[in-house]
């Protein structure tokens, strides 16, 4: 496994982190398999979604906002009741596949660091599977 450290710079924010999450793949030698990528982490997630047009990015984190807002009720004292909410919707990891020995996405697809409590420091933990031979 790989530990990336992303370090996110606001309270909410998709970092784009496939050019990292791509160099894991190359550097572990797997030809042919798929790669994990977890966050370890309640507040922050990880998505695939299209990484060129930035206003993608916005329009997921607005609209994640306008789904879970701040004005509720909530039961959790820490104030960041709402990105433990956002998370459970976005999840905590994707599998990718690999082969020829590279990350394989469609052509706009990005794998992206999801912040909802930020900004903070934060780990990604990346493992690449090799498939069985036949
Ligand atoms: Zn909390």
């Amino acid at each position: 496994m790989i530990e990336l450290e992303v370090p996110t710079s606001t309270r909410q924010e998709l970092v784009d982190i496939t050019g990292r999450v791509a160099e894991a793949v190359k550097r572990s030698g797997v030809k042919d398999g798929a790669c994990l990528v977890f966050v370890p982490h309640t507040t922050a997630g990880v998505l695939l979604n299209e990484a060129h047009d930035p206003a993608v990015k916005s329009d997921v984190i607005g609209h994640l906002e306008w789904l879970v807002p701040e004005e509720f009720t909530w039961g959790h004292g820490e104030g960041n009741a709402p990105a433990h909410v956002m998370v459970s919707l976005v999840g905590n990891s994707v599998t990718l596949p690999v082969s020829d020995g590279r990350l394989r996405l469609g052509t706009w697809q990005g794998v992206m660091l999801a912040e909802f409590d930020g900004p903070r420091q934060r780990k990604v933990w990346v493992t690449v599977l090799a498939a069985a031979q036949p």
